[in-house]
């Protein structure tokens, strides 16, 4: 069996670190001992107005009675939780949808015949668990000297609505780009027999499997997320909801459906779900689509046209299969039929 074909209920382990009391009690307070006490700096609402010369917002007020008395350690920590919480609730309406497959539905499945099942869902979803706390949590906690350096702020006044959206659009622009050469370094050979492969192991992907990876690979492209923010400071709020929108972005890219008239179609040059997963169906020998999110640098790196060559021989292959008879799909890598037998109905 070719790594590319590997069937979900061959999911292995995911290496992860090794985590003793001793090192999550240094993990704490190595960023706590760096850092200064950096609360909001006023004892009262009154205070906060005098010094900003006006009333506070709704939403001022709001964020003062929630962070005025909480060390910026802690505010930066809420990322694990936010991580971790939108993993969990984001692709469970699809997963849920998946269990009964309703007709009306279905037929916005991208790999309608692949049903990937139950138990290997639940698989996947601990190691993310795993990956998420033992690795992405750690790093958290210790980019913590590095975010204030870079200038998140968590005070007052909060941005302004436009403010929010220009940020979050350089965000997304940065995070694409560096994200799309960094997926395509690790489809060399080394990278991918190494690394990526773990995340190709669905062929057929579900919201679920968006951030399996390797624990190298969760860090290693979990940097680009991070570099907008380092670039273009932004408050805490703006740098959350960073985090909560890439993350939806890449349960919807992995999610297997591709609904018409979802809010993402109206972004220019969005991927979306149908993008990448032609980049799972082809697999291991995927030399386009690598963007995270937009077409753009796929289009101009000459790296969209490939997908069409492969598409091309999976379709002919599983024409011919049907109309011959003749098992030719077996000869080669990429044939969806090929998939079929491994994945139960
Ligand atoms: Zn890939
Ligand atoms: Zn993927």
């Amino acid at each position: 069996m070719t790594s590319k074909h590997r069937c979900p209920s061959a999911i292995k382990e995911v290496d992860l670190l090794e985590a003793s009391p001793f090192h999550l009690a240094f993990l704490i307070s190595f960023p706590v001992a760096l850092a200064s006490a950096t609360m909001l700096p006023f004892a009262s609402i009154s205070e906060a107005e005098a010094a900003l010369g006006r009333n506070l917002t709704a939403a001022e007020t709001v964020w003062f009675r929630y962070s005025a008395g909480m060390h910026d350690f802690w505010l930066y920590a809420h990322n694990i939780v936010f991580l971790l919480l939108v993993y969990t609730l984001a692709p469970l309406p699809v997963a849920l949808v998946e269990l009964r497959r309703p007709r009306a539905i279905h037929r916005y499945k991208l790999q309608p015949k692949i049903h990937v099942p139950v138990a290997d869902v639940l698989r996947c979803y601990r190691n993310v668990v795993k990956t998420f706390v033992f690795a992405v949590g750690p790093l958290q906690l210790f980019s913590f000297p590095i975010s204030k350096w870079a200038g998140i702020r968590t005070g007052l006044p909060l941005p302004s609505a436009w403010e929010v959206a220009a940020q979050l659009g350089v965000y997304a622009v940065v995070e694409d780009y560096f994200n799309y050469w960094l997926h395509r370094a690790l489809h060399c050979r080394w990278g991918y027999e190494h690394v990526h492969r773990v995340h190709h192991e669905f062929t057929a992907p579900v919201g679920f499997a968006a951030p399996y990876a390797h624990w190298a690979e969760v860090l290693i492209l979990g940097l680009p997320s991070f570099l907008g923010p380092a670039i273009a400071p932004c408050h805490i709020l703006t740098f959350w909801l960073w985090l909560v929108l890439r993350h939806i972005e890449a349960i919807e890219t992995h999610c297997g459906y591709d609904f018409p008239r979802t809010p993402s179609k109206y972004i220019p040059f969005y991927g979306g779900a149908e993008y990448h997963d032609n980049h799972h169906y082809v697999g291991g020998q995927s030399h386009s689509n690598f963007a995270s999110v937009f077409t753009y640098c796929d289009y101009i790196y000459g790296t969209d046209k490939v997908i069409w060559h492969h598409l091309f021989i999976v379709y002919t292959c599983t024409f011919n299969m049907q109309t011959s008879g003749v098992l030719i799909c077996l000869l080669l890598d990429n044939c969806r039929d090929t998939d079929i037998t491994k994945h139960s109905l």
